[in-house]
Order: C-alpha cells, then sequence, then structure tokens
C-alpha cells in the first residue's frame, strides 16, 4: 500500500480529515508516454483536479500498490478495504473508496455488512471515463463525495453508512446494482429511493438514512465463498441445476427467480431443490427483476418454493445477497445465517 498526505488547507486549518482508499478501475487512467491507459500516479491528483484546494480538507490516501479492473475484485480485497476503515476509523471523519464500476456494488455490499457498527461516511464512487479524458465524470464525482463524506449535522455525520455516489445520485451501498455501461448514471437503486440528489446544492433525504444503535464499530472480516447463483431460464435443464446444486461443500444458493419469486414446477426441479435444502444448504430466492420483491406463496409457483424451504430474499439484491451470505457464513456459520438472512442487517432489505 502506498500512503501520500495532500493537505489542501495550508496554512488554514483543514475543515475535516478524509481518508481516500484507491483501489484502481477507470477513474484513474491517464495516458501514458506511449499514449496506452494506464493508472495514474495518485500523488498528482491537485493537477487533474485543482478545485479539491477549495474543499479545506486534510486528505489521506491509500493506494493499492497495484491497482485493479474491479473485475479482478475477491473477497480479500473486501478485507483490506475494510481494515483500512476500520484501522483509521478513530482519525478520520469518512472515507472515499475510488472503484471501478463493475464489482463496485458487490464491494460497497460486502464492506456495509462487514462493519457494523458504523457511523461515518465511506462513499464509493468511480468514472465511466478516465480523470485523464476532458469530459471525464471522475472529478464530478470525487468532489461530490468528498462533500458527502465530510457533510456533518450538529457534529454528526449526515450519511453514517456505505453507500454508492455516482452520476448525481447518491445511493445505499447494499441496495445499488450497475445498470449502465455507457452513461454516466451507471447505477441504480430501484428498491430504495436516493439518499441524496448533487444539484445546485446537494439535498440530502435524511428520514431515509440509515444510522445504526450500536455504539461501537466491529470488522466481520471473515468471508466464505462456498456459494452460488443459481439464475432460471425457460428451458433449463436438469443436468444444468444438478451441477450446480450439487457443487461439493456448497453452503448456500442464490435461486435467481422470475418476478415475485416464481420458479417452474416440474417434479425433477423441485425434487432437486428439496434434496439440496434437506442436506441443509441455504436455498435463498431472488427476483431476476431490479425492481419488486419476492413474495412466496402469491402464485402456485412459489408457494410450492415457500413449502419445500426455499428462504425468501425480499427485495434484496443479489449482489447484497450473495455478500451477506459470504459474511454470515463466514462469521456465525450456516444455521445462523439461516436465522438471519431474511433481517435488515445494513439497511438491504425492506421489511
Ligand atoms: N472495468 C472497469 C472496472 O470496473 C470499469 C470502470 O471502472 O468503470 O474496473
Amino acid at each position: 500500500m502506498k500512503k501520500i498526505n495532500i493537505n489542501t488547507a495550508t496554512p488554514d486549518k483543514p475543515k475535516s480529515k478524509i481518508m481516500i482508499i484507491y483501489t484502481g478501475g477507470t477513474f484513474g487512467m491517464a495516458h501514458d508516454a506511449h499514449g496506452v491507459l494506464v493508472p495514474f500516479d495518485f500523488s498528482l491528483i491537485l493537477e487533474h483536479l485543482p478545485a479539491l484546494r477549495n474543499l479545506f480538507l486534510d486528505l489521506t490516501v491509500i493506494s493499492f500498490d497495484n491497482p485493479i479492473d474491479s473485475s479482478n475484485i475477491q473477497p480479500e480485497h473486501w478485507q483490506t478495504i475494510a481494515a483500512i476503515v476500520y484501522e483509521n476509523y478513530n482519525s478520520q471523519d469518512g472515507f472515499v473508496v475510488l472503484h471501478g464500476t463493475d464489482t463496485m456494488a458487490f464491494t460497497a455490499s460486502a464492506l456495509s455488512f462487514m462493519l457494523p457498527g458504523l457511523r461515518k461516511p465511506v462513499i464509493f464512487t468511480g468514472a465511466q471515463l478516465p480523470i485523464s479524458e476532458p469530459r471525464s465524470d471522475a472529478r464530478e464525482n470525487l468532489i461530490t463525495s468528498l462533500e458527502i463524506a465530510t457533510a456533518k449535522k450538529e457534529g454528526k455525520a449526515i450519511v453514517p453508512e456505505v453507500c454508492i455516489y455516482f452520476g448525481n445520485e447518491l445511493l445505499r451501498g447494499n441496495r445499488s446494482k450497475k445498470t449502465e455501461s455507457m452513461h454516466f448514471d451507471a447505477f441504480q437503486s430501484e428498491n430504495y429511493p436516493p439518499l441524496a440528489k448533487a444539484g445546485v446544492k446537494i439535498e440530502f433525504n435524511e428520514t431515509l438514512i440509515h444510522s445504526t444503535n450500536e455504539n461501537k464499530l466491529k470488522l466481520l472480516s471473515k468471508l466464505d465463498s462456498s456459494i452460488a447463483i443459481l439464475k432460471l431460464f425457460p428451458g433449463i435443464t436438469d443436468a444444468t441445476v444438478s451441477s450446480v446444486l450439487k457443487i461439493s461443500k456448497l453452503k448456500a444458493v442464490v435461486l435467481e427467480t422470475y418476478g415475485s419469486g416464481n420458479a417452474p414446477t416440474d417434479k425433477w426441479f423441485l425434487d432437486l431443490l428439496k434434496a439440496t435444502i434437506s442436506k441443509g444448504v441455504i436455498v435463498l430466492n431472488i427476483s431476476q427483476c431490479p425492481g419488486g420483491m419476492v413474495v412466496q406463496g402469491k402464485y402456485e409457483t412459489s408457494r410450492i418454493l415457500q413449502e419445500i424451504g426455499v428462504l425468501s430474499g425480499g427485495d434484496m439484491t443479489t449482489e447484497a445477497a450473495i455478500t451477506k451470505l459470504m459474511v454470515l457464513l463466514g462469521e456465525f456459520g450456516i444455521e445462523k445465517a439461516k436465522e438471519v438472512i431474511g433481517l435488515s442487517l445494513a439497511g438491504e432489505i425492506t421489511m
């Protein structure tokens, strides 16, 4: 890890202390001498973004030694990012994580479960166009994320949770999905309204912001990846379903169903699910629809799932379901995971 300090307030007293964690992604790309896009040197951020000086911040930047395309993100990176937040929590007012957009919703979801008791902002952002490009969205995304990370009311952080700021909207991290690969508004949160909108002013929707009753930040960093996603499609075969459900040491499967949680009622399919559940594996029903929720029992095609012990994932995103399972299985084991998977731990599900 490289660590640099940039005090943009000197010689005045900084307004806030913010840590930027730079992991990679399109955000920090710049052309090298040969015209090839490579990760830029973060110590030169003020050259790319002189407006940073106007924020009067004491910035500490921690950069991954080798910034990565977020398609290469692994749970070990989540452990690293969460540990950086945990270890620097008392000395900072907030955190901004610069991350590729491809898996940002997974990382933000994971962090929301790995850091219970969080009372400071952890704002993820990135860009669709590198900061070196004239029309880049990187500059606005970083400046506004920093403003959100510093925003306080009566001495307390206005947004004490893990969020994604992108395309003028602040979204809860574990409610977000990347839905757009070309336009600047890359993320959507269909099942929960934006926590803030940035126009001339940043307008926070304070009643929607999650706050915890816990007093102490905890770090839950044991993650178990013995899980799978099984996405249904008309024509899916017995061989495909059974090859997923029979993965050795499988502990949980996210079953991506149709509409409000519906699935085929073929005997072979239900028998495979029953056999999996009877072995103790969690089968969690998450809808393929980005909006709405699983309501097991609304249709005949989901009532049967309910009866055989498939658990409802409500209106959770797949990203939230996968990372919540990893944390619950890693930290507490399969029985506890079954008990709490349907509860709201960090505002990820509507109760
Ligand atoms: N492939 C890039 C990444 O996720 C895309 C981006 O940053 O927007 O790292």
